[in-house]
């Protein structure tokens, strides 16, 4: 350790050979190991053409960031209970239309996914199980420097969480680097000292779908049955998905598995005309032998620009009513509606028990290990505590500690601090109802260096710790046949950057070094 560095300096300083050498073993590793992307089409040469140029590193810092062990373990020790919320809102159609009817009319894509309930349960659901792959995303929050630090909660993820194949690599990556490449520093890190919890990220996603499969399958008499991952036309994050995949197909209990573009949808999948309503996958090279899909797991479909046309949502109203098992159905999906989180974090000032405790029947426990993750989320709507959110979110001054979010999923929808008040005055106040307004967490400060696209960017950094949870429970019953937490996932961004999508463009991929 060089003499002018503090003796716990972290990341370590390096000099501009250590540097070289730390990215050409980043570079190869991720490669070798599918910690990779498909590469944006600004870093393909013109004269190269695009499809010879498969994967890039993804973006990845060059050391796990510190994160305070009592969060990680927080997070964690939370994620069944969340689960268990979560399936019980899917299951509670009262709310959710209680919810979905205060935005529709001026939410449309959130109006055209309750339609689909409604056309489906006209006809009727034939299949009362539901999968959920969720994951649950935090900031550290401390109220002082003398007190504890906390997770406050960013958003809970009930459709296409993604990650999960390229986070456990990135665990994977910094633990090598921490045996290899660390030690030989300067400013050496000694191998075995850092605490590097272990990450099963894609392992325990990937039991999740095997239970639906496996309840699918016991019921059913066909012995020909498959996983479909229901995919983007131009998925740039497809090793992330791949990794999943691959897990699912290994073994001597090897489950078969395609890729469907969303857009296919309807060319390639029929249903039985029977009362059962089985969904048949005809894959292309083979379409008249086909598979029985027993699970239906969707990483598109999240957002308005998944259904260009009606056919798009004729594809989700046919597979929701089929007897598949969705991964998530259009009521977890729906669940997952940033109102929803906001009406569960609104303190209720009525005599009314909170919203919580209307699912969370365990313990009153529970319900306070939830709530303490909750940060102040307010409506927009007119309702006194809507009215006074306003005020918060038109003034020029307090509307910096504020972000507001419309319900939408996949990263680049928020509007930030003094943005709000112009993006607001921009629309018709009867809109204002379909946003929320939540407290910007503001964590302790982290240094580290993300390597994205062959550049380094250095200096103060935001971590946000996603907890997976895989859950499936039955609708009719309300038995919860599997839940479990499925490993973690740290995304880390420049603190300049307001935004922190992977695939977005503003994150990268990270991994915790407990403290
Ligand atoms: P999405 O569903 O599009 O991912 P999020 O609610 O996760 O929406 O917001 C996107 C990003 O915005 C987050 O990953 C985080 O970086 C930032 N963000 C959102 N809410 C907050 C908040 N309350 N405090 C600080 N940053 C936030
Ligand atoms: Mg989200
Ligand atoms: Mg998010």
């Amino acid at each position: 350790m060089s003499p002018s560095k503090p003796q716990e300096a972290y990341p370590p300083g390096i000099t501009a050979e250590e540097f070289k050498q730390l990215l050409s073993t980043i570079k190869d590793w991720s490669v070798a190991h599918g910690l990779t992307v498909r590469p944006p089409s600004t870093l393909i040469a013109s004269d190269v053409d695009p499809h010879d140029v498969l994967a890039t590193t993804a973006p990845v810092t060059i050391f796990p960031s510190p994160f305070p062990r009592i969060c990680f373990e927080q997070a964690k020790s939370i994620q069944r209970a969340y689960n268990q919320l979560y399936a019980s809102i899917a299951q509670d159609e009262d709310f959710l239309r209680e919810i979905v009817q205060e935005i529709l009319e001026v939410d449309e894509f959130i109006a055209e996914l309750w339609q689909v309930h409604l056309k489906v349960k006209e006809e009727g659901y034939v299949q009362n199980l539901s999968l959920g792959l969720f994951r649950s995303d935090y900031m550290v929050h401390r109220d002082t420097q003398d007190t504890a630090p906390v997770i406050k909660q960013v958003e809970f993820n009930t459709i296409a969480s993604s990650f999960g194949g390229l986070s456990a690599q990135t665990s994977k990556l910094h633990r090598y680097l921490s045996l290899t490449n660390y030690p030989l520093l300067q400013d050496s890190i000694p191998a075995q000292s850092l605490d590097l919890p272990a990450n099963e990220s894609t392992k325990s996603l990937a039991s999740g779908i095997r239970s639906a499969f496996e309840a699918y399958t016991q019921a059913q008499s066909s012995d020909k049955c498959c996983v479909i991952f229901v995919v983007q036309d131009q998925e740039r994050n497809i090793f992330d998905q791949r990794h999943l995949e691959y897990e699912l197909q290994q073994g001597s209990t090897s489950i078969p598995v395609f890729r469907l573009p969303f857009s296919l949808v309807l060319s390639r999948t029929t249903i039985v005309a029977t009362p059962k309503r089985q969904l048949l996958y005809h894959p292309p090279h083979n379409p008249s032998l086909p598979f029985e899909v027993a699970v239906v797991y969707f990483r598109a479909g999240y957002g308005p620009s998944d259904y260009p046309d009606r056919s798009a949502w004729d594809a989700r109203i046919h597979i929701e009513k089929s007897s598949a098992i969705k991964c998530p159905s259009i009521l977890t999906q729906l669940a997952g509606a940033k109102k929803v989180q906001q009406v569960l974090a609104t303190p209720d000032h009525s005599s009314r028990p909170s919203m919580l405790s209307r699912f969370v029947k365990s313990s009153q426990e529970e319900i306070g290990d939830l709530s303490r993750t909750f940060t102040n989320i307010y409506p927009l709507d007119d309702t006194p505590s809507g009215l006074s959110a306003r005020k918060l979110a038109l003034d020029p001054t307090k509307c910096q500690s504020y972000v507001l979010k419309p319900q939408r999923e996949g990263g680049g929808n928020n509007i930030y601090r003094s943005a709000i008040p112009p993006f607001l005055k921009s629309l018709p106040e009867s809109h204002w109802k379909s946003f929320i307004l939540m407290e910007i967490i503001t964590p302790p400060p982290v240094h580290n260096m993300i390597l994205r696209n062959g550049i380094i960017e250095q200096g103060g950094v935001i971590c946000e710790l996603g907890i997976y949870g895989t859950c499936l429970w039955n609708h009719k019953t309300k038995e919860v046949l599997h839940n479990e937490e499925a490993g973690y996932l740290l995304r880390t961004k420049g603190d300049k950057s307001e935004e922190g999508g992977v695939a977005a463009g503003f994150g990268s991929m990270d991994s915790c070094r407990l403290v």
